[in-house]
């Protein structure tokens, strides 16, 4: 049984998989409702529109939780049993209200002390972390809108956030630099882009480190430092 501790509980709801979820768990993905809260809250509580999603983000007040973490809901096709879901209120292109993001950043900062997912973002089925729907592709039902550009950008906001309310930024994002390996160093290869996503970090990924470095005014040292990763990250 695991419930949000911050949620208003509104499940549970007939579209779920009772202990469905494999654990580790990979991340937490943001989707949009395009619609309100309340009428995803009564598309969910019908048994005819298979699909749920964990919880719900409103753009003023409390997160809602409709599927217990224990159990599997129906929001990402292949992706359902790893990933926690997180519905936001509003319609694709939108943003994030400063309270949507307070909500998610508090959610990932306790799915992060309970669950041990990282605090950065991804882009990867690979990579564990703060991800979004259409990054799963046809896997994942195609919803590539979903949740939009703009709160996808958004989601730098959200783990800054969650680091400060975990208190750990430092460790959140380590330095990195050649013979490292490991899923931060896939992280850092997807955000360079242009390389293949394998977490070594060789000669190659090196050297796409000092080109961003030299192309954003940094020391070209091919040490990802707090600074790189900033500029990374934004
Ligand atoms: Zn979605």
């Amino acid at each position: 049984m695991a419930l949000f501790p911050f949620a208003n509980w509104k499940g549970p709801v007939p579209n779920r998989t009772v202990n469905g979820m494999v654990r580790p768990l990979r991340g937490l993905i943001l989707h949009i409702q395009e619609g309100t809260e309340a009428g995803t809250n009564d598309w969910f509580h019908d048994k005819s529109s298979q699909a749920s999603s964990h919880f719900g983000n409103p753009k003023h007040g409390q997160i809602d939780q409709w599927v217990d973490t224990k159990d599997k809901a129906w929001a990402e096709v292949s992706g359902n049993p790893y990933w926690i879901s997180l519905e936001n209120e509003g319609k694709s292109g939108e943003s994030l209200t400063s309270n949507q993001i307070e909500n998610a950043a508090q959610l990932l900062a306790w799915l992060h002390t309970t669950e041990g997912i990282p605090l950065q973002i991804t882009d990867s089925l690979e990579i564990h972390g703060l991800g979004w729907h259409g990054m799963g592709g046809e896997a994942w039902g195609d919803h590539l809108d979903c949740p939009g550009e703009p709160i996808k950008a958004q989601r730098h906001q959200i783990i800054t956030r969650a680091q400060q309310l975990v208190g750990d930024n430092s460790t959140a994002h380590p330095t990195l630099r050649l013979g490292d390996s490991g899923d931060e160093v896939k992280h850092l290869q997807t955000l360079l882009g242009g390389l293949p996503v394998d977490g070594e970090f060789g000669a190659e990924t090196q050297a796409a480190v000092k080109n961003f470095q030299s192309r954003n005014d940094l020391t070209a040292d091919g040490i990802v430092g707090p600074d790189t990763w900033a500029i990374l990250l934004s």
